[in-house]
């Protein structure tokens, strides 16, 4: 078994325990999530502080060819990544599982690589030309979630380094490994740290939030962590970016085509085994055709592999950990206990792993955790309604705000639904489709501030307005 490191300063770092990351498929040891101290912790935040003034003081152009050079990194060595992300999350290698994931990562710090901040003129008159400057923030903290570590990391990571900044990067303790890889990858590239990474438990995240030199947190993770993030960086008013959890509403106009729509609908419920951010975790289904909508989305799932990530015909892998997996299991045993008609799944698998079938429950409404709370995992409550007003109030009857979707032929009339949903994303006749140019961020509880695009990029600077 491998026993991994630290990266601090540009070199690999020992640390004096360790702790074994498990592969949700089999239970074996995967290898071995060095165990950083708050020295540690210091360390890379003094590395990290010390790498400052030089990266920043590179030419916009020599860190965009920095960011190219880790994306053809990234790519060249994007089998190795891959495995290494399936054997500790869970994921196929095939389909949308590991190698897409890495394509993600490859094409999202590509396209970072070409976006510019130029200086804005507000003004230029007479009187006086005031100029709009981007700068820096300092040293990011940047703390990720285990569902998307490799991709997630490179959205945290890639626009900070863009931007002049240098990063601390902490990630799940579910999922330490291949970050480690990554970031080790990334220092064949960076200067000495610009980029350094410490692995623990939660702890260390605590630690992150709260340490005095850093200067802004991005954070990705459930909105419970990040209400504490917030709390503890208060002290040093740290800048903040917050995407969190979601409970995406989708909604089924009457016009819809039931088994056109069928494809679209389960990928936008079951992306990663429905352990994505912005799945389709609440499906409202017209009563003319709730009963298609059902039969033709049971039909979909029953052509769906479900096994080891490693095998190639797998084409969704097990619940990444046992935590998730007792969630997913007590909420859609509340389900059926108040009503809840499975149409698919509902029983765990036997034997090694944290397998647990697609499962669709029919006949639920609010009132049930799989439909208050967020599932993340592979199970889609489908909650039937009448009237579109009424709807409308219900999918906006939640904390969270992350995405949203409408199903329907008539475009103009899906989108004026759209417009009234409470939420950072909407989608017509698909859901969860991201892109590295359009801003995505939540809404009410799912999050402060935006990721991806100029948008995104401007998060990881401060303004300094100049008046001459
Ligand atoms: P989590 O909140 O349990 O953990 C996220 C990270 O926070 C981990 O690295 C963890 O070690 C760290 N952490 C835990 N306690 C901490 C503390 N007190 N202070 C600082 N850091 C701490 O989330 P998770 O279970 O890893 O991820 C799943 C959640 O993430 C879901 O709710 C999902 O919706 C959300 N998510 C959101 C987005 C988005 O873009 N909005 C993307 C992916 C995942």
């Amino acid at each position: 078994m491998k026993r991994y490191t630290l990266f601090i300063g540009g070199r690999p770092v020992e640390t004096a325990h360790h702790a074994d990351i498990l592969n949700p498929s089999t239970g074996d040891v995967v290898g071995g999530m060095p165990l950083a101290t708050v020295q540690d912790l210091d360390a890379a935040v003094a590395a990290a502080t010390a790498a400052f003034e030089g990266w920043r003081a590179k030419s916009s152009a020599e860190r965009a060819d920095a960011c190219r050079a880790i994306a053809a990194k990234i790519e060249e060595n994007s089998e190795e990544l891959a495995r290494l992300l399936t054997l500790e999350q869970g994921k196929p290698l095939n389909g949308l599982g590991s190698r897409f994931e890495i394509g993600g990562a490859v094409a999202w710090t590509r396209h970072t690589a070409e976006i510019e901040l130029p200086v804005e003129v507000l003004q230029d008159t007479p009187e006086g030309r005031v100029e709009l400057h981007r700068k820096p923030v300092g040293v990011v903290g940047s703390i990720t979630p285990w569902n998307y570590p490799v991709m997630i990391a490179c959205w945290h990571v890639i626009p900070a380094i863009r931007t002049g900044n240098t990063v601390v990067i902490k990630p799940s303790p579910m999922t330490p490994l291949s970050t480690i890889r990554l970031v080790e990858l990334m220092n064949e590239v960076l200067p000495p740290g610009v980029i350094n990474i410490v692995t623990g438990e939660n702890d260390i995240g605590a630690a992150i939030s709260t340490h005095a030199g850093i200067a802004k947190l991005t954070f990705t993770g459930s909105t419970a962590t990040g209400k504490k993030v917030m709390a503890s960086a208060i002290d040093t008013l740290k800048r903040l970016t917050l995407e969190l959890g979601g409970n995406d509403a989708g909604i089924v106009l009457p016009d819809a085509d039931p088994k056109e729509i069928a494809e679209g609908l389960f990928w936008g419920a079951f992306i990663n085994n429905g352990q994505t951010c912005a799945c389709l975790k609440r499906l409202y289904v017209h009563d003319s055709i709730y009963d298609a909508v059902c039969e033709h989305l049971a039909a979909y799932a029953a052509g769906i592999v479900v096994g080891d990530g490693l095998s190639e015909q797998s084409i969704l892998g097990p619940v990444q950990n046992r935590m998730q997996f007792d969630i997913v299991s007590s909420y859609v045993e509340d389900a059926r206990a108040k009503g809840g008609r499975i149409l698919t799944g509902g029983t765990a698998y036997a034997g090694a792993g944290y397998f647990y079938p697609v499962t669709l429950v029919a006949d639920v409404d609010h009132g049930c955790k799989l439909v208050d709370h967020e599932q993340f995992g592979p199970a889609l409550p489908i909650i039937r309604y009448t009237d579109l007003a009424d709807v409308i109030a219900k999918a906006n009857d939640n904390p969270a705000g992350l995405g949203g979707s409408v199903w329907g032929r008539d475009i103009a009339k899906a989108k004026q639904v759209a417009s009234q949903l409470e939420c950072g994303s909407v989608w017509i006749n698909k859901h969860g489709a991201i892109q590295p140019n359009a801003p995505f961020g939540g809404v009410k509880q799912s999050g402060i501030g935006v990721e991806f695009g100029a948008e995104g990029l401007k998060e990881f600077t401060t303004i300094q307005t100049v008046f001459c």
